[in-house]
């Protein structure tokens, strides 16, 4: 799952991009609202989760939502607001986003309302994936086979999460790239092929009827 936060305090900024990378996720930080819109315009495809601080320079939250919104970018969004008034929340949900924490909050509060948001499109069926034998819970972030769970890094699972939204498809090293890593993340090294070889290792010993294939030049397929 990949996150683009967009918070001006530069202290806040480093702390909650730091928290959520600790939880596996990647994050872009902006700093400025403008620099943020121009960002999701080109990129909205790249993140599953806005935070959006609402006071900022260049372009407050609301007016960013809500301009996003009227181009059709859906991605959810997660409003930050200072303060505690009921007309901040009301615009704030109002221009289109989809919740909203006060300031100041606990990280174990931010996650929740992560998790939440990230489980909200799927929670109609299954919160569940099941592919083959192998079943990974997103609420608890537990990918098991066949009653054993599997050893897997926050990485792993989130690579894992992302193959079995799509069995049988062909996914790109740029996709698990764009979904999975940041800005930051260098390219050219061979970061995408060394999570998915660990990961591959994982599932070959602990899971016999699902696999990742190698597509040649182009990515990689789960098999079961
Ligand atoms: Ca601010």
């Amino acid at each position: 799952m990949r996150i683009l936060l967009v918070e001006d305090e530069p202290k806040l900024a480093r702390s909650i991009a730091r928290a959520l990378e600790e939880e596996g996720y990647a994050v872009d930080v902006e700093k400025d609202g403008l620099a943020a819109d121009r960002r999701l315009s080109v990129h909205h495809g790249d993140y599953d989760l806005v935070i959006l601080d609402l006071l900022l320079p260049g372009k407050d939250g609301i007016a960013l939502c809500r301009d996003a919104r009227e181009r059709g970018i859906v991605t959810p969004v997660l409003m930050l607001t200072a303060r505690d008034a009921v007309e901040d929340r009301v615009l704030g949900l109002d221009c289109g986003a989809d919740d909203y924490l006060v300031k100041p909050f606990a990280f174990v509060e931010l996650l929740s309302r992560i998790r939440a948001l990230g489980r909200r499109p799927r929670a109609a069926h299954a919160p569940v994936l099941r592919v083959g034998s192998l079943a990974l819970d997103p609420a608890t972030q537990e990918a098991r086979c066949d009653g054993h769970t599997l050893p897997l890094t926050l990485k792993e699972f989130r690579l894992l999460e992302y193959f079995m939204g799509r069995p049988h498809e062909v996914v790109s090293r740029q996709d698990l790239f764009d979904h999975l890593w940041d800005f930051a993340a260098n390219q050219l090294s061979r970061v995408v092929d060394v999570h998915v070889n660990n990961l591959r290792a994982k599932l070959i010993k602990h899971c016999d009827d699902v696999s990742i294939e190698t597509i040649r030049g182009i990515g990689y397929r789960l098999r079961f």
